[in-house]
């Protein structure tokens, strides 16, 4: 299911939080995910566009 920017509608990757191992780097350098850093953020992220807008796809699922 793929999920795109409520801002500027770019197509949304997966956030990766916390130290990402060998493959998590490898995959970001493909655009697979976007690497989150280690600390969560305050609200609940899990989707991250080109142009670093963030958002959550879980809640935006709401029918
Ligand atoms: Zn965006």
């Amino acid at each position: 299911m793929n999920s795109t920017c409520p801002v500027c509608g770019e197509e949304g990757r997966p956030i990766l939080f916390g130290l990402p191992s060998k493959e998590g780097f490898e995959a970001a350098e493909r655009g697979e995910y976007v690497l989150g850093g280690c600390v969560l953020p305050s609200e609940p992220v899990n989707r991250a566009c080109p142009n670093a807008h963030r958002w959550d796809d879980r809640s935006a699922a709401t029918p």
